[in-house]
């Protein structure tokens, strides 16, 4: 099996255990692993526990879907925002975007998710930016994605969901379950009381403790 074969078994494993674990439903959300001048990435409007490798689009860095392809199917809609997290972050080499229920949920507040819990440093970052609404699909949701997700990991999306990113694909997807793992804690705080929020510096010695790893582990 060539490599491009086993990046496309990988989107599409990781699109079914998305949906399987309601981090996604149906065929909402997309990932994608960067290739050479380009990316695979999830097809619009198919259920993502169907997919299967045949399904999977290679889309050139200027937004061309790559021609005879067997099935004729269309990138997803939100391919915008892959190819230009892929041309500004060189580190980026795989996406996972869901419209998993409690980030959704904090998305439509419009504001970052605030260090009330260390593992928030897991995105490279003191916060969770949440990126301005813009329809999806479009370059300028793209352009807010950027802007929000500056040099971290994942970033909300406005009234949408979230995006996570990663030096492969499970990274991507270890970091999209923990940012919704984290805004399900943040908004059961916010039930009971105002969440106590870690200092500057107690962030920037777990950002310290986080890059020593190299990658980050659970404590
Ligand atoms: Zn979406």
């Amino acid at each position: 099996m060539s490599s491009k074969e086993n990046a496309k078994l990988s989107l599409c494993k990781t699109s079914t255990k998305l949906n399987k674990l309601s981090l996604n439903h149906g065929a909402t959300g997309n990932c994608s692993i960067r290739e050479v001048a380009g990316f695979l990435i999830t097809p619009s409007g198919i259920n993502n526990e169907h997919l299967n490798e045949g399904h999977i689009v290679k889309v050139a860095m200027d937004g061309t879907p790559e021609k005879n392809q067997s099935n004729q199917l269309s990138p997803s809609s939100e391919w915008r925002f892959h190819r230009d997290i892929y041309v500004h972050r060189p580190d980026v080499q795989a996406i996972v975007h869901t419209h998993s229920i409690h980030a959704s949920t904090l998305s439509v507040l419009g504001k970052p998710i605030p260090p009330f819990h260390y593992m928030i440093a897991v995105t490279g970052g003191k916060q969770i930016n949440c990126a301005d609404y813009a329809m999806f699909g479009t370059q300028k949701l793209s352009d807010n994605i950027i802007s929000a997700l500056g040099i971290h990991k994942a970033c909300l999306l406005s009234n949408h969901g979230l995006v996570a990113v990663g030096k492969d694909l499970q990274e991507a997807f270890d970091i999209a379950e923990e940012v919704e793992h984290l805004s399900q804690m943040y908004i059961q705080a916010k039930i009971i009381g105002e969440p106590n929020l870690l200092s500057d510096k107690e962030m920037d010695e777990v950002l310290g403790r986080f890059k020593s790893y190299g990658r980050w582990e659970k404590e």
